[in-house]
């Protein structure tokens, strides 16, 4: 069942040690079939290097085990709500990845101060409203998925434009069309924190981006009018043919 999907998301978690952004099993990826309403995400506590395609495990969006020997990861219930609550996602991807991290740990958002940064993402990248002891007593990672719902709906952002969040104390998530994608923004995620904490370092002026360049960067790669890369080139040839 979903053995291409499998293969995806086998080759996506496969990316996370490569890109530096996993130490120990501290991740995992999934990603969704719509159609089937079912997603696909790492086992919980496997080695990368054991892992095969065969290891991934199908849940659907209530969050039970569909098809699967190894038990789910542990973070399955923040993937399913995410799932659930925004519905043009197709994959997500969970790390422990030091500088993301040392935000989350220091509750700050990831502020957007360079190119870099509105390449991917049109907003800072906000830290989420910490869980209580309550939240996260009763359901920990169902609430985590929850406060960053919460966090996107409180602040009015576009989950689509800002594809990731800080957990409070805890980590990033990203997300994306598709597992691969969500691996690519958790990489350029742990790039731009790095590169902001050493800007905070530089200088205490503030640095933020401004808007007409943060546009210009966001919509050079992003919606109708995107002209980065090779695709605009192609249809431009296509339409010439005609
Ligand atoms: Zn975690």
């Amino acid at each position: 069942m979903l053995e291409q999907l499998k293969r995806e998301v086998y080759e996506a978690n496969m990316q996370l040690p490569k890109l530096g952004l996993v130490t120990f099993t501290w991740g995992n990826v999934s990603g969704i079939d719509r159609k089937q309403g079912l997603y696909v995400i790492k086992p919980s506590g496997v080695d990368y290097e054991k892992l095969t395609p065969e290891d991934m495990v199908v849940v659907n969006l209530k969050g039970e085990v569909v098809e699967g020997k190894l038990n789910p990861s542990s973070d399955t219930p923040t993937h399913t709500y995410l799932y659930n609550h925004f519905p043009k996602i197709g994959g997500i991807v969970h790390t422990h990845s030091p500088w993301a991290v040392s935000f989350a740990a220091a509750n700050m958002d990831i502020p957007a101060l360079n190119t870099t940064h509105a390449d991917t993402f049109y907003t800072d990248v906000p830290a989420a409203n910490a869980l209580t002891k309550e939240e996260i007593a009763e359901d920990y990672e169902g609430n985590t998925g929850k406060t960053i719902v919460q966090t996107f709906q409180d602040r009015h952002l576009d989950y689509e434009a800002t594809p990731a969040a800080l957990v409070s104390q805890h980590g990033p998530f990203a997300w994306g069309e598709t597992a691969a994608k969500a691996v690519y923004n958790a990489k350029v995620l742990e790039v731009v924190a790095q590169e902001d904490f050493h800007t905070f370092e530089l200088t205490h002026r503030s640095s933020e981006l401004p808007q007409y360049l943060l546009d210009k960067h966001y919509y050079r790669k992003h919606g109708k009018n995107a002209y980065y890369g090779q695709t605009n080139a192609q249809s431009k040839t296509h339409a010439k043919r005609k």
